[in-house]
This record gives structure tokens, sequence and C-alpha cells, in this order.
């Protein structure tokens, strides 16, 4: 036995993987999540198995938990832990679909609005609440999507109001938000929304060119004069109530926007919005009809990304504060470990984490897969015990199959990406995923080489994303 413990304390190295990075700089990640950036003699050493010629290479090895003994066992163990903390839990993102019709006709409308004419009824409202407070665990986000949430008005004052009243006595963290194209906001529904806490949602593309190139209404006018007039309306509401609160944005980015990436960051600072989500835009609903002209390249999207980031860098240089949160979450899970972010989960939290309620009732695993005609992406109903929905096949058998390690073990980059099943199979038909063919695993792959560049350089840049990553946004 006492050998057995000996044999045991020995050092040993673990898997790893080896990127190199920029000038001669390398990151080396190990399996248990830990990384390290190594200078190419340091490679050599490590490639070698001679990494114990050098104490200072050891200590980063030692330190990112890529060798192991028995000082570094549980801090290595602790890394993994965090990195993988949502295996255990419960679903905390419960999206309603509570219309799929919508007042606009945006170009590519990823809920496919121009074949919605349905909302939810206040009956089924009910179930779906029920349902969200026998499955979730003690965190629980309402979030309102469509189509347009405010055309069915009554189904989320409902749902509001029965949540905030049912937490009285389940007593969760409870956080609701309404994703709106806010045109149809008016005092009266502000109003209960700021008095239940209901955070609040937009879609913003850029400047005026882009933003009405892209999103229109169903009669053919632009929208952006509308958008921005009612962020300046929320805006002025909050501060009436002495309340610091801000509407979330999204920038939804096709080719159009691709040519001016600053334009769109100059218009985010002009409306005081301090924090731009530049996402790619997806081939569901109604962008299918008009795919080629909306898409580009990964290799394009991230030029536009990077040029996007280089002059964020720049302002935040100048004392102008603006976080890119699509960095924000890679960032956030390599110095974090933080494990929330549903698109960086692997295996998927679609149908762990996240849930989608559709207007019928139906229980998807995630808001794209409702998006999927064939809907073999439904999980159940809410009639159904959500155990039984939670553990059915249809479920189980999609997050199995999505497991990064399995697929991408050989990339450093892996300890932080995911995978979505359901774009996985609109584009390759499959959900059986041809990963490293896959163009968000692409993006994801040239955006955390780009972070991983300016964290080896070590300069202003690594400060201003290590302060980031301090910084909580929901
Ligand atoms: S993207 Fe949103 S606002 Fe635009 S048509 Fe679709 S649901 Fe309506």
């Amino acid at each position: 036995m006492a050998e057995l413990t000996q044999t045991s304390l020995k050092t040993r190295l673990l898997p790893y993987a080896i990127e190199e990075i920029k000038d001669g700089k390398f990151l080396v990640s190990g399996y248990f999540s830990g990384w390290a950036i190594l200078s190419e003699e340091e490679v050599s050493l490590l490639r070698s198995e001679r990494h114990h010629e050098s104490p200072a290479l050891c200590k980063k090895l030692e330190d990112s938990g890529i060798i192991i003994n028995s000082r570094n066992v549980e801090k290595a163990a602790e890394i993994y832990r965090g990195t993988n903390r949502n295996l255990f839990s419960p679903p905390s993102l419960h999206m309603i679909n509570v219309t799929n019709t919508c007042n606009y006709r945006c170009r590519y409308c990823h809920a496919g609005v121009s074949q919605g004419k349905d909302i939810m009824s206040e009956k089924t409202a009910l179930k779906v609440l029920k349902f969200i407070f026998q499955s979730g665990g003690p965190c629980i986000t309402i979030e309102f999507q469509g189509g347009e949430c405010l055309l069915n008005w009554k189904v989320v004052r409902l749902i509001t109001e029965k949540a905030r009243e049912l937490n009285k006595a389940f007593r969760k963290d409870l956080h609701i938000c309404i994703v709106s194209n806010l045109s149809l906001m008016d005092e009266e529904k502000l109003k209960f929304l700021t008095d239940h806490d209901v955070a609040i949602c937009t879609s913003l593309d850029g400047s005026r060119e882009i933003h009405d190139a892209n999103r229109r209404t169903a009669l053919g006018q632009d929208t952006f004069q509308t958008t921005k007039e009612r962020m300046r309306f929320i805006k002025d509401y909050y501060r009436s109530r002495g309340q610091d609160r801000k509407v979330d944005v999204l920038a939804t980015i096709t080719r159009a926007a691709l040519s001016d990436p600053k334009a769109i960051v100059d218009m985010y600072i002009e409306l005081g919005i301090k924090t731009l989500h530049l996402r790619p835009v997806h081939n569901f609903g109604d962008a299918l009809s008009r795919w080629p002209q909306l898409t580009y390249t990964p290799e394009e999207f991230y030029e536009f990304w990077k040029e996007a980031m280089e002059y964020i860098f720049k302002l935040n240089r100048n004392g102008i504060d603006i976080i890119e949160r699509g960095a924000y979450n890679i960032i956030r899970r390599i110095f974090h470990n933080d494990a929330y972010y549903v698109e960086l989960m692997s295996p998927t939290g679609m149908g762990r984490t996240a849930l989608l309620y559709n207007y019928d009732g139906a229980v998807f695993n995630s808001d794209e897969g409702r998006m999927i005609p064939e809907r073999i992406f439904q999980i159940g109903t809410v009639d159904e015990d959500p155990k039984e929905v939670l553990t059915s096949k249809e479920n189980v058998s999609v997050w199995t199959s999505s497991f990064m390690d399995l697929l991408s073990y050989n990339s450093a980059f892996r300890p932080w990406g995911g995978i979505h099943p359901v774009k996985i199979y609109q584009d390759q038909g499959t959900i059986i995923p041809n990963i490293s063919e896959h163009s968000e695993y692409k993006i994801y792959t040239l955006q955390c080489r780009y972070l991983f560049e300016k964290i080896a350089e070590d300069g202003f840049e690594k400060r201003l994303l290590l302060d980031w990553c301090n910084k909580i946004i929901k």
C-alpha cells in the first residue's frame, strides 16, 4: 500500500496539445483545462519529455496541471471541476416563445416569422411556468422570445406576475428578460416590466444604413430611428426612476456589415452602449431564402471581428469603455473557468442547462431547435413530467453526440469550446459533427488564437481582457 501511494505521488505528464501562437510563443493546454504560454525552447523540452531540465518550465506545467503530482492534484482537479461545473446543473435558462408572429420582417429573421401566425395561450403559459419551477435548480432565468413578444403582452404579463408570485414561496435566484424590437413599447408596458424587474434586450445592427438594410417592418419601412428613439425613451425612464439599468443590445452581422466594423462600434458608443455583441448570422428561418446575400466565410467574419477588436482596444486605451461580448465569453472561460455560457459547453448545454418552450407547449432543447421545421429537436411537451423530458432518449442522444473531447482532442483550444448540435445539423445534415469543417468552430478557433496572441504579448490588451473578466455581464 505504501509503495502504491508513493507511486501515485510521482510526477506524471498528462495529455496536452500545443499551438504556435505568435513570434515563437506557444499555447500548451492540458486535459484538465489548465494552460501556459511557452517559448520554443520550452516546447522542445516538453516534446522530448526533458521538461525536468528546466525548473521554470516545470513550474509552468505544474501550475497549469499539465504535469501532476501530490502538490498540485487538488488545484488541477479544481480547474477541471470549474470548467465543467455545468454538468451537474439543472436547467437554468428557460426561453419561452410566446408568439411566432412579428410586425417586422428582418431579412435574416431566424425565427422565420414570415410563416408565423400563432400565439401562446394563457393555459399553455401556466403549464410552462409549472414545468419551469419543477425542473429548475436554484437559479432560473426566464427569457421571453418570439416573434415579437409584445404582440402577446397578455401572456408576458401573466408569466411575469405569476413567476414573481410563485418565487415568494420557491425563493429561487429568479431573473426575467424580454427580447423585443421595442416598436410596441409604451410607458405602461415599461412601467410593468420595470416594476417586475424584467431586463430588456433588443437588436441594433450598427449604423443606420446597415440596420435599415436588414431590419424592416412588415410594411417595408425603416426601423433604425424607432429603435434608437425607444432605447432613449427606456433609458430616460430608468433615469427618471433613479435606476441604474440598461437595455442589452445585439448586432447580427450580415455580409452588408463586413466592410465597416468601426461604424457599428461608433454607433454603439454614440448611444451610450457599453457592451457590443457581434454575432454571426445563421441559416435559420427567413435567412435561408436569401442566404447567399447574407453569408460570408469564417475567415471574412474573423477579419471583420478582428478589425472591430483592434478598434475597441484603441478606444479603451483612450478611456472609452466598451466590451465585445463574444470575446468576453471566451476570455471568461479561459481565465475564470466560467462554465455557464451555453454555446461554449461541451457536451452542449442544450437540453441540459437551457430549454425552449414553444407557443404550442412543445419543449425544445434550444431556441434554434424550434427553428428546424422537422421538429427533431423537440424533446417533449409541458404536459409531461420534466424529469422524463430531460432524460428522454430524444434529448440525451443529442447532447451525448456533442463532446468536444472526442472531436477536437488535438486542438489546444479544445478546453473552452462547445458544440451546437442544431447548427451542426443545419449545416452538415447530421448531429455527429465534423467539427473542424464547421464555420462557427472555425470562427471560434480564429478568435481564440487572436485572444491568445494578446495574452502572449502581455501588454495593455491582456490587462484589459483581464479587467473584462472581472465584470459580470448577464
Ligand atoms: S428578427 Fe426579431 S424583430 Fe426581426 S422579424 Fe424576426 S422576430 Fe421580428
